[in-house]
């Protein structure tokens, strides 16, 4: 058991989506409120939102997407690259603390301050291509805590485990080429993106340093249980990261409106658990959750705090 950090911050409702959007500000605060009605939450330690600096974000993305994307949402256009981003004046303000939440957050883990590390932010990253906006992502807020892990705080290997329902693309492409960088996702397959089926496992030096684990359409807490115990976790005790991130998704759960996996709410509990020892053993517990889907609102908000409980073993 150890510190668990939070972070949570208006300025990621500022982000404002079409009507009917499934990314939506309620997502937050669905998480907010459940939170907020635990005991444990007046303990957790907060952590205060900021800006990425460009800079941080040049780690992961081009300079000119970056310019790109301040000028086209900040003129007004309904949407970023694609149908599925869209977005409104704030956003992209909103998608640099975004990142910045999490590179906030990366410091007070560094720092000692806290073991364990929840991100409440949105846009999500993990779609986020070097170049293009993609899935209701702008900046790979995972990928450039990655970045900046390696660059501000001089660690070699990070993990980032990805149980988003959906495979995150962006990540996978930031990394496949790079051995410090274990990338592993288990998400429903064939499905959006397309991408991550069990055949990609990185390229040149970062060969078997991508790990995808594709899940048809109806598995559940069984078939997670075991990718779980007999892929990911030896995966990790063969790299040895001294920090893992999680993208955090939580659409794989058996409510979600967009994907088929059929997992439980407490299923999030145990990968919580896993990955907790893991990083016990390989990280000093070192160990950051970005927020990245799930949307059912109350099915979400009860996953996040099954992860929470967990963290601070509630
Ligand atoms: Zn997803």
């Amino acid at each position: 058991m150890g510190t668990t950090a939070y972070l949570f911050d208006p300025i990621y409702l500022e982000h404002q989506t079409e009507w009917g959007h499934p990314e939506r500000a309620e997502r937050l605060i669905a998480i907010e409120t459940m939170l907020q009605s635990k005991s444990y939450y007046e303990d957790l330690v907060r952590v205060k939102a900021r800006k990425a600096e460009i800079q941080h974000i040049e780690l992961v993305h081009d300079a000119a997407y970056i310019r790109r994307a301040r000028e086209e949402i900040e003129r007004g256009d309904e949407y970023f690259d694609s149908m599925d981003n869209s977005v409104c004046t704030r956003s992209f303000e909103v998608a640099l603390y975004a990142a910045g939440g999490a590179l906030a957050m990366c410091d007070q883990i560094m720092d000692a301050k806290a073991d364990y590390g929840f991100c409440a932010v949105r846009p999500p990253g993990h779609h986020a291509e070097r170049g293009h906006a993609a899935g209701f992502c702008i900046f790979n807020n995972i990928a450039i805590a990655a970045r900046y892990l390696q660059k501000e705080h001089k660690l070699k290997r990070i993990a980032i485990v990805d149980w988003d329902v959906h495979h995150g693309n962006g990540s996978q492409h930031t990394f496949e080429k790079d051995n410090t960088v274990l990338y592993a996702s288990l998400h429903q397959f064939p499905y959006y993106p397309g991408t991550g089926s069990g055949m990609e496992k990185g390229r040149d030096e970062g060969v078997d340093y991508t790990l995808n684990i594709p899940m048809d359409a109806g598995s559940g807490d069984e078939e997670y249980r075991a990718a779980f115990r007999e892929r990911i976790i030896p995966a990790l005790d063969a790299f040895r990261p001294e920090f893992i991130l999680i993208s955090a998704g939580f659409d794989a759960h058996r409510n979600d409106p967009l994907a088929g996996i059929n997992l439980s709410t407490g299923m999030f509990g145990e990968f919580t658990t896993m990955l907790m020892e893991a990083a016990a053993r390989h990280a000093k517990n070192r160990m950051l959750a970005l927020l990245e889907g799930g949307y059912n609102l109350d099915t979400l908000a009860a996953s996040v705090e099954r992860m929470m409980r967990t963290f601070v073993g509630a």
